[in-house]
């Protein structure tokens, strides 16, 4: 199984979410479920996908 980091955390997570917030501008971020959770609050927030570590 795959891992990634979250970026945010740095949490090592086989499932991460892929978002974007006014933080990140016009790039996008992959993040832990519980960072994902806290980033819906954030202005700009926006929600690109979820990646899976063990479909790959
Ligand atoms: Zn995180």
């Amino acid at each position: 199984m795959k891992t990634k980091f979250c970026a945010y955390c740095q949490t090592e997570a086989a499932t991460l979410y892929r978002i974007q917030t006014q933080r990140e501008g016009k790039s996008w971020v992959f993040v832990c479920e519980g960072c994902c959770i806290k980033a819906k609050t954030q202005p700009g927030y926006r929600y690109g996908g979820t990646w899976q570590g063990y479909r790959h």
